[in-house]
């Protein structure tokens, strides 16, 4: 926003309150933004607005941010100890290691800012993936824009599901409910109305008003845009928050208090440490630095923001993959999911509709052609046991010797509102493809709807609900044009037949209505795979009320069943296989019919048996009795006809069974099951704005593979994690001991204080850090899911720390004293120690690239960053051997050839002492 448009914004320069739109008619409103209430605002205008006003986003306050994030990263106990011995090294006039000291708390701060602004960074460029549109109407016209685009003046149309992009003065509305605990906290939705209010009245008893960032629940409306980006109310919450966005989960914070308790142990260690030192009689002076080294070498400071980093680039992978994360905590939760429950509509088929076979009363049709392209006829039926079929080729179109086939065919294209518009890339569908695919029927069936409509234009409607099952529209005749009023209705099956009372003949009449003989019909197409629909139509020759108080029960004729194609993805049974090799449940839960369920269940590998009860529809999910309801939800395998709320009984069973449950979900009903699940999924394609703000994560793809890619990044995610313990947990306790042994014995350090820094500061970032990077393993996904309550720490893991950092203390101080042994200088042999440690670090870094396969079994080049950082170290160790300036810094001293021969022999005993424990111990990481 650059400047307060003339009557929008909240407020005015001059402090006053903003124009109170709330307060003002809806005439008012249209004069004040010089818009139109039915038009919306002409494309000039709209750049024009653009040009002046900017994006219809919130600003980023970034500025606050660096001053906040660079501060906090003193805040930290380390810190304080490195601080607190620069000052004593100043004291004792080592002026030298005083700047060595306050250099690397400058790193360490540094790197930790660098660290955090990037996967902030990462984190916040996700969100723009999941980019939020708004239906607007545009000289007239409707369109979606994307929400940033939107201007003050704008006239924004919105119906259930959607999110509200800007805030808006309310011109028009029908039922509409919506959910404001963004902005108010009030959880329950609110019902909306155009009345006037006093201009006093406070932001959550604005009726006539929608806030930006509120969900729509129900109901459909159009409200004129008064205030965007940070104009809006939710630009000022945003504000007076500072848009903190803490990068924690409850990973990160269990590692934070971790690591607090082992420096605070570590800090105590020191303390008695020092004062052991005194009682030995070494000078206070020295026996601090000496106790400085220990804290500073113990304490595994690179943890916390190796796990930020690790998530980050998980997080970056997954997006890669299309699945983008919208909650971090999810990618750990990802890794230890047991069962996924995934939608069968676009996530295990490709929600591409063709309707392939028309069952009437009297006949039935197979319809040609494919997609949504117009080419294709109607022609009767030519297969076996067929009621009615016909043999083609016959003088007159089937529609016109069949009166039901004609009623069905305009009734699925009146009763609909999809869209579709030849594009350069093919037929475009507008709407829900089941609606298109009736669309298209009609079309090959030579249906005028538009004939139609023009004289018999939508009065009311009923829209599609997945509760209702079925949708419902009231057409009356437009003057001239007489007769009566129709209404249309198309829907599940079963929902259809309930409210039908006849079955339509070939001449238009109303004959007996079997619901057997429909049923069995319809059975059949469903066995086939197909996704079938029941039609029905009513003549209603007087204006006796509104459809939605209209009672259909029993009045309505049926005119047929339209049964639909939609092939399942090609990528879909791969990714079941390889769910279930990873011992990750698959579950479909659908609202389609059982057997139209069950067969593309069997078509992507999941197996399912409607007689066995491992598919079960609904109705039977109701009759199970509570206590046998979890092993019944465990046992099957496809859920057919559910309704939302049975899909959170389905979640909390699952649970309650100990299952780590993913579930998918695209509606607004959805919402309260995506928000129960461990991993709530929504569809970034097909799923309302309210499903997306529930979920952890948004496939753009809707793909069901997506999900399992998302499940294997999710588990390497954590393979890295514990990758990197594993190996900083050993290099920090060795540093510790080292140290802590020389005081106990009043020996000379192997170490200096300044050189555990190097080797620290150095190794975390070089070495440790690139785990990070580390590809998928072989076996990732042919394991069992991670149980959620495993510890990090594990009983394999303590004693590989204990092992390696014996290796690493007993190694260095051997070395140390046997190289004054052959007559090198302290300052060569400590150099030695360090090169040593360094050396042991790396070997062991290769080691820890798997967690259960040997160093030599790795594929070398699989980590080029590891490789990069490990270059990077070694030149940094011979830096610190051989540049006089880094010698006088470090206390260091060039060393000979035998030294470097002595210490690679020393690394590689480690390193096969290593190798043959986890040959031993493969299990347990
Ligand atoms: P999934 O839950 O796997 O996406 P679905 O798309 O079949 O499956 P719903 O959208 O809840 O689930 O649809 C349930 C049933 O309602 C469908 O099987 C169909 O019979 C009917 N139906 C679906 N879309 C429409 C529509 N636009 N108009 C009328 N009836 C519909």
């Amino acid at each position: 926003m650059k400047s307060p448009v003339p009557g929008s914004g909240r407020r005015r320069q001059d402090g006053a309150q903003d124009p109170a739109h709330h307060g003002l008619p809806v005439h008012e409103v249209v004069i004040l933004l010089g818009t139109d209430a039915v038009r919306g605002l002409g494309h000039d205008e709209v750049q024009r607005r653009r040009a002046q006003f900017g994006r219809n986003e919130l600003p980023r306050s970034r500025s606050g941010g660096i001053a906040h994030k660079l501060g906090r990263q003193f805040n930290n106990p380390l810190v304080y100890v490195l601080l607190a011995a620069a000052v004593v090294t100043v004291f004792l006039g080592e002026f030298l290691d005083s700047g060595v000291i306050l250099a690397v708390v400058l790193v360490n701060t540094l790197i930790g800012f660098v660290q955090e602004v990037r996967a902030e960074a990462a984190l916040d460029a996700l969100h723009s993936l999941v980019r939020t549109h708004a239906a607007v109407m545009r000289g007239g016209e409707r369109k979606q824009v994307p929400s940033e685009d939107l201007v003050p003046g704008d006239l924004v149309v919105l119906e259930a599901g959607d999110k509200v992009p800007a805030d808006l003065r309310l011109v028009r509305l029908s039922t509409l409910r919506v959910d404001e605990s963004a902005l108010t906290g009030e959880s329950d939705p609110v019902a909306k109305d155009e009345v006037v209010l006093p201009r006093v009245t406070p932001v959550a008893d604005r009726r006539n008003m929608l806030y930006s960032g509120t969900l729509v629940t129900a109901g459909t409306g159009a409200g004129i845009v008064v205030a965007i980006g940070g104009e809006t109310e939710l630009g000022e919450i945003h504000r007076l928050m500072g848009a903190v966005r803490p990068v924690a989960t409850p990973l990160t914070l269990k590692l934070a208090r971790f690591s607090t308790t082992l420096t605070l142990a570590i800090l105590a260690l020191a303390a008695v440490a020092f004062l052991a030192g005194l009682a030995h009689g070494e000078r206070p002076g020295q026996m601090f630095t000496a106790a400085v080294a220990l804290a500073v070498g113990a304490i595994p400071e690179g943890l916390p923001a190796a796990v930020t980093v690790t998530l980050a680039i998980g997080v970056r992978r997954m997006a890669r993959r299309r699945a983008v994360v919208r909650r971090l905590p999810v990618v750990e939760t990802l890794g230890s999911t047991t069962v996924i429950c995934s939608d069968k509509t676009g996530t295990f088929t490709e929600n591409q509709m063709t309707v392939r076979t028309i069952w009437t009363p009297s006949g039935r049709y197979d319809v040609t052609g494919t997609g949504y392209g117009p080419e294709g006829h109607i022609i009767p039926s030519t297969g076996d046991g067929v009621p009615g079929g016909q043999a083609p080729g016959a003088a007159a179109p089937p529609q016109e010797r069949d009166a039901a086939l004609y009623w069905s065919l305009l009734g699925g294209a009146a009763c609909n509102d999809a869209s579709i518009r030849p594009e350069a890339s093919g037929w475009q569908v507008r709407g829900d493809p089941t609606e298109a695919a009736m669309l298209v029927a009609a079309g090959k069936g030579g249906i005028r709807v538009r004939d139609f409509l023009a004289a018999n234009p939508r009065q009311a409607e009923q829209p599609f609900i997945s509760e209702r099952q079925y949708m419902a529209t009231l057409h009356a005749p437009a003057p001239p044009h007489g007769g009566g009023r129709t209404v249309f209705v198309k829907g599940a099956v079963e929902r259809v037949l309930d409210l039908c009372g006849h079955a339509m003949d070939t001449d238009g009449g109303a004959g007996p209505l079997s619901r057997h003989s429909v049923l069995t019909s319809a059975h059949a197409l469903a066995d086939t795979g197909l996704r079938v629909l029941a039609t029905a139509m009513m003549r209603l020759p007087t204006d006796d009320g509104h459809l939605s108080a209209m009672e259909l029960r029993g009045r309505m004729t049926l005119t047929g069943l339209q049964a639909m194609h939609d092939p399942p993805r090609s990528a879909a049974a791969a990714a079941v296989a390889a769910c279930q090799r990873a011992g990750v449940g698959v579950k479909m839960i659908t609202g389609d019919h059982v057997r139209t369920a069950v067969t593309v269940a069997s078509a992507v590998g999941l197996a399912a048996d409607h007689d066995a009860g491992t598919a079960l529809t609904g109705a039977q999910l109701d009759d199970i009795p509570a206590d046998r309801f979890p092993d019944a939800v465990e046992r099957a395998t496809v859920f057919a006809r559910v309704s939302p709320e049975q899909k959170l009984r389905l979640i909390d069973a699952l649970q309650s069974r100990g299952h780590v449950a993913a579930m998918t979900g695209d509606g607004v009903n959805d919402a309260p099951a995506l928000r129960q699940a461990n991993v709530g999924i929504a569809m970034g394609r097909t799923g309302t704005e309210v499903a997306k703000e529930a979920s952890d994560i948004v496939l753009t793809d809707d793909d069901f593979a997506t999900i399992e890619a998302a499940v294997e990044e999710g588990r390497n995610v954590f393979d890295n994690l514990t990758k990197f313990i594993v190996w900083t947990l050993p290099t920090n306790m060795a540093e510790g001991l080292v140290i802590l042994v020389a005081i106990l014995l009043g020996a000379t350090l192997p170490i200096l204080p300044t050189q555990i820094l190097w080797i620290n500061m150095t190794t975390a970032v070089a070495l440790g850090l690139m785990l990070a990077f580390e590809p998928k393993e072989p076996g990732l996904m042919s394991r069992p899911p991670r149980a959620p309550d495993r510890p990090l720490l594990t009983w394999a893991l303590t004693l590989r720390t204990l092992l390696v950092s014996a290796l690493l203390v007993a190694g260095t101080w051997w070395l140390f004293e046997h190289e004054v042994a052959v007559g090198a200088s302290v300052a060569q042999a400590r150099t030695s120690a360090v090169n040593l440690f360094v050396a042991v670090e790396v070997f062991y870094l290769f080691s820890c690239r798997s967690l259960t396969r040997p160093a030599w079994r790795i594929r070398p080049f699989g980590n080029r960053w590891l490789l990069l950082g490990v270059l990077v170290q070694t030149a940094g160790q011979l830096a610190l051997t051989y540049i006089p300036l880094m010698n006088e810094l470090f206390h260091t001293a060039a060393i000979s050839a035998e030294a470097w021969l002595r210490i690679f022999g020393l690394a590689l005993l480690a390193a096969i002492v290593v190798a043959v424990d986890k040959r031993f111990r493969r299990r347990g990481f």
